[in-house]
């Protein structure tokens, strides 16, 4: 395989908190969505969160790359606490890349041209250079000929890897997934996790929410389980598996796996 930039760099370093979350809580309105949510991901780490729909897990991801706003406590990404202040947002921004359910690919742009977009236009990165940059992306997410072609061309499960190799031509710190295979047909759902997986193995941060329980086995370090807006158990995936101590817990995974 390979050895990617990003692999070196993190092994290199393994910062301690690179997401740092304390105390947090987010209100729709009067509704109170998110509740004193905490936690700590260390350079590296992969972050698996499941729970029921509707417990706040796109919020909470949301959240961290300020798509969405908190009211109250602190969220420190790679030292930068996210505020209001806009310098801080663009800033946390260009290092946390975000893979949607709905892949979000711009239609009317080629797979080469939604891949440079955000490095030319955002990091100013010469048009040659970044298309050189995104081809070897394309690649590593086997789709390199696939790249003068436009995301309807493309089946979900492609359009998917591209959405994935996008945000990595940022060279992003953190990668956040929001459910990424499940509005994939099930044949397609396992050549977007082997992506995953792979990106796991070079050492990226990442933060997934996710179902995919065969994915959370193999590659998270903790699997964090979410309900009403609460962080209600966190553990390694064998414990959080073979041994969930909360009753909401339990309950979950009967009905999932
Ligand atoms: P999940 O991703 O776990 O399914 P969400 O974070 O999408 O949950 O939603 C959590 C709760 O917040 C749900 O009750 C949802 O209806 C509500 N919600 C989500 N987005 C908004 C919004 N923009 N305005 C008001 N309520 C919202
Ligand atoms: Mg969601």
């Amino acid at each position: 395989m390979t050895q990617h930039p990003e692999s070196t760099e993190t092994q290199a370093e393994n910062k301690q908190g690179i997401i740092r979350v304390e105390g947090m809580h987010k209100w729709y309105g009067d509704f109170h969505v998110l509740k004193d949510l905490n936690l700590a991901v260390d350079q590296g780490e992969r972050i698996v969160i499941c729970g029921p729909s509707g417990s706040g897990k796109s919020t909470f991801i949301r959240c961290i790359n300020r798509l969405e706003e908190h009211q109250q406590g602190r969220i420190i990404v790679d030292d930068v606490e996210l505020t209001d202040d806009v310098r801080h947002i663009d800033s946390v921004r260009r290092e946390v890349g975000m893979v949607f359910q709905h892949f979000n690919l711009f239609p009317h742009l080629t797979v080469l041209e939604n891949c440079c977009l955000s490095p030319i236009w955002v990091r100013k990165i010469p048009r040659r250079e970044a298309e050189a940059a995104a081809m070897e992306y394309l690649e590593r997410v086997k789709i390199p000929d696939q790249a003068t072609k436009y995301p309807g061309q493309l089946s979900g499960g492609q359009q998917q890897r591209v959405a994935i190799a996008r945000a990595l031509c940022m060279k992003p710190k953190i990668m956040l997934f929001d459910e990424p295979t499940s509005a994939l047909d099930p044949e397609m759902i396992k050549e977007v996790l082997d992506v995953m997986v792979e990106l796991a193995g070079s050492g990226m941060t990442m933060i997934c929410v996710t179902h995919e329980m065969g994915f959370a086995k193999t590659v998270a370090d903790r699997v964090i389980f979410m309900d009403g807006g609460e962080i209600v158990e966190e553990a390694p995936p064998n414990e959080f598996f073979s041994n969930p101590r909360e009753p909401r817990t339990q309950q979950f995974l009967q009905q999932i796996l």
